[in-house]
């Protein structure tokens, strides 16, 4: 069962929107605060093409670390698995996203995996192109295809806000160079990572980049084979073992579905062979996950038998 009515979204979307008092919006990247927490708007899009929404769907949002997964299919095309996985495990973790200590104790400043910043940071420093400019360029005309819109942009404002404050993010940075896991100009690399988390998107957008990783990697609407299948498969398998930080094990029973969240509140939902789902609520649970996304999406799930397992 599908659902393909958009009067049932809004009104689960008004059920979960009642509960963002209980969350918090990001605060450690300055710009973000501006958000309100109230804020919910859903898009579901459908292989057909159709496509259900609610909420103020034109709002649009910044990626944040649903930008990971994008970013990990480029360097899977570009370079292959093996070539990556030298670089970044592919295990998940039950440390925060933006943990430093796993560097630390292991023998080698190995990432555990690409969806927790360090192994982000460290694909990231894969990206193509000769310089900074050329690189953000590379990741947006990506952000291009698996949307079909010709204008995708990024907030100047909440590239600059992270760039100037993301002291974490650098010595994540310097502690894998120090190791030799990544190369290449710190303040570089921390500026196309800041930029490619500040790529906005609406909901509608945000579902068909879904909707590409749950058709296999292609494109149903301009049918193009974005990413090959195997790239596709790969990035879904990291989205149900480590999308949702150190709580995707608690999704996966949950909800069950591939999924990738952002500290601004997006979550982006995948389902194999069905439907992509794009979220934007962005008052957050603890962990970093959107609190009002995920009682959605339960709702959802509950509905509409979403999980896979
Ligand atoms: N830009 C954010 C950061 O690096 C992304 C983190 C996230 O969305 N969890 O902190």
């Amino acid at each position: 069962m599908a659902c393909r009515d958009g009067q049932t979204l809004s009104a689960l979307v008004e059920k979960a929107r009642k509960l963002s008092f209980e969350g918090k919006v990001a605060n450690y990247i300055p710009a973000l605060q501006k958000e309100s927490p109230d804020h919910l708007s859903c898009a579901i899009a459908y292989p057909e093409g159709d496509c259900f929404s609610a909420g103020d769907i034109n709002k649009k949002f910044t990626l944040q670390s649903i930008s990971k997964i994008i970013t990990l299919a480029l360097v899977l095309m570009d370079y292959g698995p093996e070539r990556v996985f030298h670089r970044v495990g592919m295990e998940p973790t039950g440390d925060p996203f933006n943990s430093i200590i796993k560097l630390e104790t292991s023998s080698k400043a190995k990432p555990l995996n690409p969806m927790i910043n360090a192994g982000a940071l460290a694909v990231t420093s894969m990206i193509k192109g000769s310089s900074a400019e050329e690189k953000v360029d590379y990741i947006m005309n990506f952000v291009k295809k698996l949307t079909n819109e010709p204008e995708i942009d990024y907030c100047e404002e909440v590239a600059i806000s992270e760039f100037t404050t993301s002291f974490l993010n650098r010595s994540l940075c310097f502690y894998m160079k120090g190791d030799g896991v990544i190369h290449g100009n710190v303040e570089e690399i921390m500026e196309v990572y800041t930029k490619q988390c500040a790529i906005r998107l609406n909901c509608l957008q945000l579902a068909r980049v879904g909707l590409v990783f749950a058709m296999d990697g292609r494109n149903p609407l301009t049918d193009e084979q974005v990413m090959p299948k195997e790239v596709a498969r790969i990035c879904k398998t990291f989205m149900v073992t480590c999308g949702m930080y150190n709580a995707s094990g608690e999704f996966a029973i949950r909800i069950g579905i591939p999924a990738k969240s952002g500290v601004s509140g997006g979550i982006m939902g995948s389902v194999p062979g069905r439907m992509g789902i794009g979220i934007f609520g962005p008052a957050l649970n603890e962990v970093g996950n959107s609190h009002t996304g995920l009682k959605l999406l339960e709702l959802l799930q509950e509905k509409y038998d979403l999980s896979m397992f």
